[in-house]
């Protein structure tokens, strides 16, 4: 083809780019960024960890997409030392329903094809985390953590090198059919393309809106925020840390990650925000509230999580409840082990009309247009897996229109 526009140059636009790239599947690859640079969103406010697919339904999109993504990644970080580094992770369990849970996942993790998976009890416990105190744990060996601005860099490189363009200043306001073309719209000019994918995570829905789709699903925002750990309190988290998740919702819940550029991050929570770009408490906008407020599935998803959606809010705003959190896992953590707050990133997680949260990957196409409406974590560790998965459904798309 003459042209492919992405839109979005977060890690997931990046990602498809660059598989089509790779694939010489266009002429000529635009990535259109709407901010003054790429990757300013979720794929730079988030744990920087690799996923490998413990989590997910086997079958499921994200079960595929992670498996086979956090190993695509880790080669693309060894080809171009991009900083990595696979330690493992341990998830543990402090009670009895959370053992069976964790014996769930375990299970989970052993049809999505997972390596090395270990079940840990008692001192097993300590000698991986020695401060982490729990009844059972399941040591994930595959999993790391990496340098995901440094990956995104090195994406746009690439990009660049081979003679196409990551445009920034330059949103995509619509995107209009004419015959076999689709043309964007930016303030700038019109472009014509023979395809177009929106990737553009926390404004996705609107873009597909934009282009004349009427998703089922609406983006709404979910705010984390961490805190990092004084130099005091580092010594208690040798790797990573997580808790066992609540299998209704798609957050992992509060954990600890050693980072890859040093320090040690506790968080993310997970609240509904104000604002899709809100990196503060108290960031509001009346256009994004508005569109929230007046969507159906809110109050659907209200009434089904009633507890989890208040108290997340209410304890966003106190310390104390975070540090609760904390010591669910590692009771030795103190107060003043929480030096500072450590930032906050804000989930695009699509809500279906009907209150239910998407737990997959999911996406809508129409001729010409491809649209990822739901990408959350692990979107980052398997973007290049979902860049392949996206081109992939382009070319069937392509193929059957001819
Ligand atoms: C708190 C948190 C923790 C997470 N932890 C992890 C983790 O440890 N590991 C992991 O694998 N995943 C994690 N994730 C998920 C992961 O970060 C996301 O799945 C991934 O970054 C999504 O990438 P993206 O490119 O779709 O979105 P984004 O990074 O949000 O990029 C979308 C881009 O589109 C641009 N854009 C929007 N509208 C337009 C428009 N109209 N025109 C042009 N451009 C537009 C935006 O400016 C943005 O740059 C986490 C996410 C969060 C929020």
């Amino acid at each position: 083809m003459d042209r492919l526009i992405i839109i979005g140059g977060g890690i997931i636009g990046l990602a498809t780019a660059l598989q089509a790239s790779r694939k010489r599947l266009a002429r000529e690859i635009i990535v259109l960024e709407k901010d003054v640079r790429t990757g300013g969103h979720q794929s730079s406010h988030n744990s920087g960890v690799l996923h490998c697919g413990l989590y997910y339904k086997p079958g499921s999109l994200k079960a595929r997409l992670a498996v086979e993504g956090i190993r695509e990644m880790v080669s693309f970080c060894r080809e171009h030392s991009i900083s990595h580094e696979i330690c493992g992770k341990i998830v543990l369990a402090v009670d009895e329903p959370e053992v069976s849970r964790l014996s769930d996942l375990m299970a989970r993790g052993v049809a999505n094809g997972l390596r090395g998976l270990q079940w840990l009890e008692g001192r097993e416990i300590q000698e991986i985390e020695p401060h982490a105190v729990g009844r059972a744990a399941l040591r994930v060996p595959e999993e790391g953590i990496v340098d995901y601005a440094a990956v995104m860099r090195k994406m746009g490189e690439l990009l660049r090198d081979a003679g196409h363009e990551v445009r920034t200043g330059a949103p995509a306001l619509k995107i209009k059919a004419s015959g076999n073309r689709q043309i964007v719209s930016t303030p700038q000019e019109d472009i014509a393309a023979d395809f177009v994918i929106n990737c553009a995570g926390l404004h996705c829905d609107r873009v597909a809106r934009s282009a004349g789709l009427h998703p089922e699903s609406s983006i709404i925002p979910f705010r984390g925020d961490y805190w990092k750990l004084a130099p005091a309190g580092e010594p208690l988290v040798k790797h990573l840390i997580y808790p066992v998740p609540d299998p209704t919702l798609p957050f992992l819940g509060v954990h600890f990650t050693r980072m890859i550029g040093g320090g040690i991050e506790a968080g993310p929570n997970a609240v509904l925000a104000f604002k899709r770009e809100g990196y503060c408490r108290t960031d509001f906008s009346l256009q994004d509230t508005w569109e929230t407020l007046t969507f159906p599935g809110l109050y659907r998803f209200l009434k089904k999580y009633p507890g989890t959606t208040w108290s997340e809010l209410r304890n966003s705003f106190s310390k104390q409840v975070f540090l609760k959190n904390l010591q669910r896992l590692i009771p030795d953590i103190r107060m003043e082990h929480l030096s500072r707050e450590g930032g906050s990133g804000v989930r695009a997680q699509a809500i279906h009309r009907d209150g239910s949260l998407l737990m997959d990957f999911s996406l809508e196409q129409k001729p010409g247009q491809l649209h990822l409406l739901n990408a959350p974590s692990p979107g980052a560790t398997a973007s290049l897996a979902i860049g392949n998965y996206l081109i992939a459904k382009m070319q069937a798309t392509s193929a059957n229109a001819c």
